[in-house]
């Protein structure tokens, strides 16, 4: 889509003279670009419609100034698109904060739940995951094994069959113990039906959560809006993570089709791992969608990786040494931001196809048996 759309950017640079006939043109084009990434119709349309009432051709005086004001009011435009322009919920430091997901089975649910668990503990929270899927067999078991990865204190429960028990104690036990979060991962069912909400609004009565994430799949494109909305209307859904976005060219359909609903996304799920999991925000999206990069979200990532904790390399590095050992933990620190292509994203002006002819999941690879021939070495003196 980003493509699409900087090729009818590019059309218009190349005009000498930009008049009603040239901007309908570049406009179709943009249409025709969301329309194909399942964007809805009704928004294409209003986003149009904008664009031309925003833009007066006659009084916009030199070319120059016509393009840049055009490409201003579209990247304005495409922004409202997918900005609910709602605050989203922020867990609040001083206090005990619940959060419980909602969604289908295999939204992603039980892998966003440890996502977002490592995203908050990385910002330093105290924060626990309780397991309260007691439909889906292995649920636990998924959780366990997601939450010893991240390093994530967890609860669950092999015996008990009343999910709102289990989250009753879950809850309880994490807030005893002086947790600051606690994320609580509920089971979905393959619809939406009453069953499934029956439960969702038991627990919901029971814990009483401070916020409840839908999760959804990106994936579905146009319905998503349905969904989102049955949700909405059946629990008192306070934000929205949107998963399976890696790689998916309709994803400002889902997006859109969210945002109409207003209701605040506030991740994108962006691959199966724990990191693979990006903050959104409207303009910092579009931004990245354009190839015009997103330093905040960069410098954000940098930031979590805490280079400064790692002991033993700032000492070495002040002695002017730098060790293989050192080389490797730089290495494993700059996986953790993500596979290649989501780094050069955030990159401004870093062209877009720059990862082109260079495969990104390779390169990851290879970095990944460098990993492997450094694990295997000994220290020396060891
Ligand atoms: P749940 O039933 O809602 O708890 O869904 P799960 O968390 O078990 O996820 C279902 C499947 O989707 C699993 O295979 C996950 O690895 C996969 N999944 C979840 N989030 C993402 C994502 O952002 N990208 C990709 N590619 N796969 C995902
Ligand atoms: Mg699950």
């Amino acid at each position: 889509l980003g493509a699409k759309i900087n090729e009818a950017f590019r059309k218009l640079s190349k005009e000498s003279d930009i008049d009603e006939k040239v901007l309908d043109a570049i406009l179709k084009d943009i249409c025709t670009a969301l329309l194909t990434s399942d964007v809805n119709v009704m928004r294409v349309r209003e986003l149009r419609d904008n664009v031309k009432k925003s833009v007066n051709i006659e009084e916009l005086g030199a070319t120059a100034n016509k393009k840049r004001v055009i490409e201003k009011v579209v990247f304005e435009e495409l922004c409202n698109l997918v900005d609910p322009g709602v605050q989203a919920w922020q867990p609040k430091k001083g206090k005990f904060n619940v959060i419980m997901t909602v969604g289908l089975q295999g939204s992603g649910k039980t892998t966003t739940c440890t996502k977002l668990a490592s995203f908050y503990h990385r910002k330093g929270w105290k924060i626990g995951l309780v397991c309260a899927d007691t439909f889906r067999a292995g649920a636990f078991d998924q959780l366990k094994q997601n939450a010893t990865k991240a390093h994530i204190p967890y609860y669950g429960s092999y015996n008990e069959a009343d999910p709102v028990q289990i989250a009753r104690e879950g809850v309880e036990k994490f807030k005893q113990e002086k947790f600051e979060i606690v994320i609580v991962d509920t089971s979905g069912r393959h619809k939406q039906e009453s069953q499934l909400f029956d439960e969702m609004t038991q627990i919901s009565n029971s814990i009483d959560p401070d916020n409840v994430i839908f999760v959804m799949d990106g994936t579905i494109g146009q319905s998503a809006e349905a969904q989102a909305t049955a949700f909405k209307d059946a629990v008192n859904v306070g934000s929205v993570v949107l998963t399976k976005m890696d790689g998916h060219a309709k994803g400002g359909g889902a997006i859109s089709a969210v945002a109409a609903t207003k209701s605040p996304i506030i991740f994108i799920g962006t691959g199966e791992h724990v990191h693979d999991i990006e903050k959104f925000s409207a303009r910092p999206f579009i931004s990245k969608m354009l190839g015009m990069g997103d330093i905040a979200g960069l410098v954000d990532a940098v930031k979590d990786l805490r280079i400064e904790d790692n002991k033993d390399l700032m000492q070495n590095l002040s002695k002017g040494i730098f060790t293989l050992k050192d080389l490797r933990d730089q290495l494993e620190m700059i996986m953790k931001l993500g596979s290649l292509n989501k780094i050069a994203g955030m990159i401004p002006g870093l062209p877009q196809d720059a990862l082109k002819g260079m495969d990104s999941e390779a390169g990851t690879k290879q970095l990944k048996q460098f990993m492997c021939i450094f694990d295997s070495m000994t220290e020396k003196g060891k």
